[in-house]
This record gives structure tokens, sequence and C-alpha cells, in this order.
């Protein structure tokens, strides 16, 4: 009998993740929830034709390796699942999604929130098309110009014309049902808009919410306080491109702004623990030092009071 608990102990604990926050120390089964799928910067880690150091363990162990970011959104009561940006690594993590939360349907997602028209961010959208999934009518949130980027351009017209796909247009700061339980509000961000206008996230749940911005350019170039979104919400999901200044020898940093990691903790620095402890970066360089394991970086980031964002750990909504 004894035997019998202390395996249903393990079992119930390690589908927790390990604990760092308030936010997701204990998931009743029934709480929807947003678990990360990937942290890394559009790129992926390891990066293509990287021969450099940064890259050199994550080529020979798997388990160094970091998809694109993205987030999910589990109702595990009405058994709906949404996805924000559709990576170049949609078919890895459409199947941890499956394994983190099994949907009877194909591909079981009841919508996809774009965030801008970068690569790492909206190419995944081939996979519904006829060459793989050919899905039927899958929701795609997207902003005014990122539609008229999919309707004009293709093979995303495609996608459109074979209603594999069908966009829900979103408005900056209006406020999006999911379902009766969850929301969703897109705001605007300054960055390199080439191809669309870019957005951050707020997901909206019963019991907390969760910021998500994984591209910005300097948080000095917003007009919005990003102070003022981390009080509202229990955990941010914080642009973490590049830890300093410097990074990328021989290319001008001037032309891919990203607040550095080291800027964003100096302007965080004076905020409460409390306030601190619930930014987590994500969408990482691969020469982002925070990315090698047990890196002077990493500890410092540690040490200050923020987190680095890990594939699979969840956040109670
Ligand atoms: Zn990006
Ligand atoms: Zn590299
Ligand atoms: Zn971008």
């Amino acid at each position: 009998m004894l035997l019998i608990i202390a395996v249903c102990v393990l079992a119930f604990c390690s589908s927790c993740n390990e604990s760092d926050g308030n936010v997701q120390e204990s998931l009743p089964s029934a709480s929807p929830f947003v678990v990360v799928l990937g942290i890394a910067q559009d790129a992926g880690f390891p990066q293509a034709a990287c021969k450099k150091s940064c890259c050199a363990d994550a080529w020979h162990t798997r388990e160094q390796r970091k998809m694109v970011s993205c987030l999910a959104i589990v109702d595990p009561q009405s058994k709906e699942r949404w996805i924000i940006d559709a990576t170049p690594d949609f078919k890895d993590q459409l199947r941890m999604l499956d394994s983190i939360a099994p949907s009877g349907q194909n591909p079981g997602l009841n919508g996809i929130l774009l965030t801008h028209a970068h690569i790492g961010h909206y190419t995944g959208l081939m996979h519904l098309g006829r060459e793989v999934i050919g899905a039927q009518g899958v929701p795609v949130y997207a902003m005014p110009r990122m539609r008229t980027f999919l309707e004009n351009n293709g093979p995303w017209d495609q996608l459109l014309k074979l209603r594999n796909i069908e966009i829900n247009q979103l408005g900056a700061d209006s406020t999006i049902r999911l379902n009766e339980r969850i929301s969703i509000r897109p705001f605007s961000v300054p960055h390199r808009d080439e191809y669309s206008e870019t957005v951050g996230f707020q997901i909206l749940g019963p019991e907390a919410s969760v910021v998500f911005i994984p591209d910005i350019d300097k948080w000095e170039r917003w007009e919005r306080s990003i102070e003022e979104l981390i009080a509202e919400c229990d955990r941010a999901y914080l642009d973490g491109t590049f830890y300093a200044d410097g990074e990328i020898p021989g290319r001008d940093m001037a032309e891919i702004p990203h607040p550095f990691i080291e800027e964003s903790m100096r302007r965080f620095a004076a905020l409460p623990v409390s306030e601190r402890r619930k930014i987590r970066f994500i969408h990482l360089n691969h020469s982002n030092p925070a990315l090698q394991t047990a890196s002077t970086a990493q500890q410092a980031i540690r040490d200050q009071g923020f987190g680095l964002a890990e594939q699979g750990e969840r956040t109670r909504l």
C-alpha cells in the first residue's frame, strides 16, 4: 500500500514542473495553463552554418538543442489548445504538445496566434497545407498587415484558397475571447516591421495572466511602460535575444535592435523581488551565453532574481 502511495506521489510530482515561483506550484488538472514549447530566436539553437563554440555542444548533443520560441495555451477541461506563433519547429512542437495535452483531432489546434512576419514566427504554417497535414479551417489570428501579407504572398495564399486556414483579424488592445475561461489581448510593439506589424500578447485566464513579448526593439522605444504590464501579470516572457552589446562580432547590432538582457536587468533592478521573479527571458539567439549550461550569464540572471524560460515549463492561468 505504501509503495502504491509512493508511486502515486512520484507520478503526480513528475507532472508538475520544478517550482521557481508561485504561479506553477501545483497544477490542478482542470486549470488552463500556458506551456513553453521553445525558447530560441527565429533560427533555433544550434543555428544553420554556425561552426563557432556557441553551437558546438548543441550540434553534438540533442538535449542541448532548443526550439524556436513558442507558447501553447491549453484548457484541459474543454480539451482546447492554441499556440502563439507557428515556428520552423512546428512539427516537433505539435508533437510535444500532443504529449502534454493529447488531442483526438488533427492538428487539434483551436487557433494559431501570430506575433509578426519574421521567419521564426509564422513559417510553420506551411505544415497545414496539402503537402503535409491538409488541415481544414484552422483559425489563424493575425493583425491587419500580417493578414494582408498572408493573403497576398505564396505559398501562404494557397492555405487560404484551399481553406486549410481561416483568418480571424486581431486589433491592437482589443481582447478576444478564446473560450469562456481564456482571453487574449494583443498589443503593438516597436520592431523591424518590413512585412507586418508586430504584437506581443497578454493571455488572461480565470486566475492568472501571462505576457509574451518575443521581439521588441528597445523598452525605451515603446510608448507603454513595460513595468506596468509586468505589474498586471503573473509571468512575463520577455525578449532576451542578446545578452550584451558586441555579441555578434562584425555585425552592427544597431541594425537588429533588441533590449540586451544586461540592459533589461539594469532597468528592472529597482523592481521588488516579487516583480523580478515574474520575468523569464525567451527568444535567445545562438550567440547568447545564457544558452550555455552553467555559464556566468545564466548565473548572473538567476543571482539578480530573474529567470530563463525552459521548454516544457508551465504557468497556471
Ligand atoms: Zn523573432
Ligand atoms: Zn552558434
Ligand atoms: Zn522579429
